[in-house]
């Protein structure tokens, strides 16, 4: 099975220099760093925004003095380092507010993340997808949630920290599990389609895991509550980060019990089940698949090949 979309391989975390208060004088003197610039989360491609952009503007350190927009001044994570050196993000939001004047300083285009990340490549794609879930994070999470005070960013991005002397309290960057299931019937899949999916496409069910619920119980919770299926079996498969705005992706397989399709007609419309042979054929139908990056069709392709 290859390697999901927003995966990183290989990157070091490096939590020994990020806990340091020079890290960035520290990577900023490393020939091989890489900056990615970021707006609200957003990475900056090198094309404008109508363009179909696969690259992503990385600087290094001699050009942070030269841009027109003060990076210092932004906010800093630290993403890592993978075989090519150190990788931070800057996001600029806090320097220049409006989206369009930080375009008319750098070039480029930021553009609605989801549908331009398809363009990258699964080590960009990794990169951007941690920046956005972190800044995601910070920009939630401006204020403590004990006191109410404002929180300070600290360790690289991956600590927050309130300023009142008298809480001190730390927080810790926030990730919200969902299970998403390729349920199966002998050779049918479950297909189903929620209002809140592009124009004609379904997919596999999916949904958060709630407090006190394992996986497993969710997986089966989830299936019931959406379209009445029973299922049992539910079998751990793969994992994947998608950080709109930050949840880890939890996938499963799981045999029906009963066949019965009762959309709950909120989160789902309609539900189908589909011949294993039949997958590939619905693009013909006018039914659309989830996009290629998701976990939802790395399910559906690896149960269609008989891998899982
Ligand atoms: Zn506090």
């Amino acid at each position: 099975m290859h390697r999901l979309f927003y995966e990183s391989v290989d990157l070091d975390r490096d939590a020994v220099l990020r806990k340091r208060d020079d890290w960035q004088q520290v990577l900023l003197a490393e020939e091989s760093l890489r900056i990615l610039i970021c707006h609200a989360g957003d990475p900056l491609f090198a094309w404008p925004e109508d363009m179909d952009a696969h690259e992503l503007v990385v600087l290094g350190a001699p050009a942070v003095p030269h841009l027109d927009v003060d990076l210092h001044a932004g906010q800093w994570i630290y993403l890592g380092r993978d075989e090519g050196g150190p990788v931070i993000a800057v996001d600029i939001a806090p320097v220049v507010a409006d989206r369009e004047e930080a375009v008319r300083k750098l070039g480029g285009g930021f553009g609605d993340m989801r549908t331009r990340m398809a363009n990258l490549s699964v080590d960009e794609a990794a990169l951007a997808a941690q920046a956005r879930a972190i800044f995601n994070w910070h920009q939630g999470h401006q204020f403590c949630g004990a006191c109410g005070h404002p929180n300070l960013v600290a360790e690289a991005g991956y600590r927050l920290q309130c300023s009142n002397p008298d809480c001190g309290k730390s927080h810790f960057p926030r990730t919200d599990p969902a299970v998403i299931m390729l349920i199966h019937h002998q050779d049918h899949v479950l297909l189903a389609r929620s209002p809140q999916f592009l124009p004609g496409m379904v997919s596999v069910l999916a949904g958060f895991v709630e407090p006190g619920e394992t996986l497993e119980q969710a997986v089966a919770r989830e299936v019931f509550e959406e379209v009445g299926v029973r299922i049992k079996r539910p079998q751990y498969v793969a994992s994947q980060p998608w950080p709109f705005p930050g949840s880890l992706m939890l996938g499963f397989v799981a045999e029906a019990e009963t066949t019965d399709l009762v959309p709950d007609n909120e989160e789902i419309e309609f539900a189908m089940w589909v011949h294993r042979d039949d997958v590939p054929n619905l693009p013909e139908k006018g039914i659309n698949l989830p996009r290629p990056i998701s976990i939802a069709r790395f399910l559906l392709e690896n149960w269609c090949a008989g891998h899982i």
